[in-house]
């Protein structure tokens, strides 16, 4: 079905909502209207009416009298009455009268009237409009001033010059690409000696992970020309334009042969079809064209289409299968060492305070990709000018990571002391707790200075980045959690306590779910999923009965008791290091790890 490039857009579709809007408005307003004007008499009184000469106009109708007074000029409704003295009395009246031509009603007729006619001038009216705006030759000329054509900015020149050099970290993707890079060098090597280089090669990975980057880097390694296009551009274009872009985008990138045509967030077009009545025609138009165009062409063109996507799987299989994009290059999120490297390449043309360590800034920044890197030092250089310094200190580089981690600081809201009070206890709570189970992460930062959503937060950190998680790694996790609701129940009493924990419950809520049905980390079930994905299932679901699901409510319920006593138990047993922290919370609004882990250390407190 997909192969199919003459698929139309389901016209019908908008017929019939266009029919139900049109016998809705008649059914209910047009004759809500009418009735409001029109005043309903019994017979006797349009008889009565008739001889005194106050009427001036009767209609008889099938099933009904419409008349019209001569002095109020208001019309009259009456039911019909089998009358035969009516039309001489009206005549002796004086009374200009008519009646309906009946006619027996064919229901083909009617059929026709009422349905097929309005579908035919629809139809017509639809195929106007649609030839007018969306014909590629008048949309250029009328409409889009050119946009359908050429005037899409898909051509890059290769001395945009950007180099495998400038994408830090990635290797085995850069490597994995090296070899595309030799064949657009020379195609009628490959050619020659009859190795068949793939068409198309999708580059897999997280937003802002150097995909475009990558793209470019190989097309300046290469020294080819560069297009590009965006798949999200065509789900908002208007019919029939994504799919001429694709056919000028290839017409012109043939010319160019060897080169790159490289295609983000292909999923946009490439979605799987999820088979609902009347999905987006422009986008299976598009890819429709984008499948004809690369099995128009042969393998050895020296045309090498690059594809972005982050989920290859939702792809439909048309795209992914032998000849098109058969091949995969993962471009991973970037591990500690990655960070330090992107952030260098970053820092090239900036300064530095001598105090800048990029190897914190990389510790802290787990789970950013090579964008936010790039847009934390951008930041710092931002922050660095407004305060009118010529470098990029330390202080400037947190702050950037921390704001483009969790949005702008709120500095300017005014906060109540007691709630200060209160972020202060809870974050010293979840810090005490972090610190006395001594797991696998350390407390980096506590705060209380509001960001994002979050009142204050308390940062801590992987000592060092591991693959697996532990089952004592969750269970120590559940408890931190906890340590911020505990802290405000110890000090300010059960019934005292806030909604500041709300995203700390729903964390711990969701690791306990997690231990017990999906990855088999209670005694209770041992190892089985029980709630999930398995081969073949489109979406998450339950493989258990109605009985294990109160059992596993149960077992949640009994891990997060379990975690949040342990809270309780340790700010107890630790009061004085909770207020002592607290304290200085209070008065610096932040502590950073060294500091915290000497008021822990201290043996005086
Ligand atoms: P994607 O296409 O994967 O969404 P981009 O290639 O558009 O990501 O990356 C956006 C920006 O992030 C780049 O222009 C670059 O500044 C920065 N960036 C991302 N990854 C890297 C990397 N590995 N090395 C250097 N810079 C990177
Ligand atoms: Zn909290």
């Amino acid at each position: 079905m997909i192969e199919d490039p003459k698929n139309r857009r389901p016209f019908i579709y908008y017929y019939i909502i266009v029919l139900v809007i049109m016998t809705a408005l008649n059914f209910l307003v047009v004759p809500f209207i009418k009735e409001g004007q029109i005043k309903q008499v019994d017979y006797g009184t349009f008889m009565t009416m008739t001889e005194k000469g106050e009427i001036s106009k009767v209609d008889i109708q099938t099933n009904q009298i419409l008349f019209t007074g001569k002095n109020d000029n208001v019309i009259y409704k009456t039911g019909l009455m089998n009358d035969p003295g009516l039309t001489d009395r009206l005549h002796n009246a004086g009374v200009q009268f008519s009646s309906e031509i009946i006619r027996k009603e064919s229901p083909l007729l009617s059929a026709i009237v009422s349905w097929v006619l309005p579908l035919a001038i629809f139809y017509f009216l639809w195929n106007r409009i649609s030839k007018r705006m969306f014909d590629r030759n008048s949309a250029n000329s009328l409409m889009f001033g050119g946009m359908g054509r050429s005037g899409a900015k898909i051509y890059v020149k290769s001395s945009e010059g950007i180099k495998f050099s400038d994408v830090a970290g990635e290797d085995e993707a850069k490597e994995n690409l090296t070899e595309i890079v030799d064949y657009l060098h020379d195609p009628s090597k490959y050619k020659d000696i009859g190795a068949s280089m793939p068409k198309g090669i999708l580059l897999v990975g997280p937003p802002g992970t150097g995909k475009t980057m990558l793209a470019k880097a190989v097309a300046g390694e290469a020294n080819v020309p560069f297009f590009s296009m965006s798949g999200s551009e065509f789900v908002e274009m208007f019919v029939g334009m994504g799919a001429s872009k694709v056919r000028d985008l290839f017409k012109q990138a043939k010319e160019k042969a060897p080169c790159i045509v490289f295609i983000d967030e292909i999923d946009a077009i490439g979605k799987k079809r999820d088979g609902q009545i009347g999905g987006n025609d422009e986008r299976e138009q598009t890819l429709n064209q984008l499948l004809t165009e690369m099995d128009g062409f042969e393998g050895n063109s020296g045309v090498m289409i690059l594809a972005a996507t982050n989920r290859p799987d939702a792809l439909d299989p048309a795209l992914t299968r032998p000849g098109r994009f058969d091949r995969q290059v993962v471009v991973e999120m970037p591990d500690i060492k990655g960070r330090e490297e992107i952030l260098k390449v970053h820092a090239k043309n900036k300064k530095f305070a001598p105090d800048v360590d990029f190897k914190v800034i990389a510790k802290k920044t787990a789970g950013m990709a090579g964008a936010d890197l790039a847009n934390i030092l951008n930041e710092g250089a931002i922050l660095a000018a407004r305060a009118g310094r010529t470098e990029i200190t330390m202080a400037d580089l947190e702050e950037a990571s921390e704001k483009v981690e969790m949005g702008p600081e709120k500095r300017s809201k005014v906060i109540a002391d007691i709630d200060k009070k209160i972020t202060a206890y809870h974050e010293a709570g979840h810090a005490v707790v972090n610190h006395i189970l001594g797991g696998e992460t350390k407390v980096h930062k506590i705060t209380m200075i509001p960001r994002g959503p979050a009142g204050g937060y308390t940062m801590p950190l992987p000592a060092e980045e591991r693959m697996y998680r532990s089952k004592k790694y969750f269970l120590n996790e559940m408890a931190e959690f906890y340590g911020g609701r505990a802290a405000e129940e110890i000090i300010f009493g059960k019934d005292q306590i806030t909604t500041g924990a709300s995203s700390d419950i729903k964390r711990a809520s969701a690791i306990a779910r997690f231990m017990v049905t999906q990855i088999g980390m209670t005694e209770k079930f041992g190892p089985i999923l029980l709630d999930g994905t398995q081969d073949g299932d489109m979406f998450q679901r339950k493989y258990y009965s109605e009985e294990t699901g109160k059992e596993i409510d149960d077992e949640v319920r009994r891990l997060l008791n379990e975690a949040y006593q342990k809270a309780i138990d340790i700010l107890n047993t630790h009061r004085n290091k909770l207020e002592a922290v607290t304290k200085v919370l209070l008065e610096k609004e932040t502590i950073m790890g060294p500091e915290f882990e000497a008021i822990m250390k201290n043996e005086h407190i």
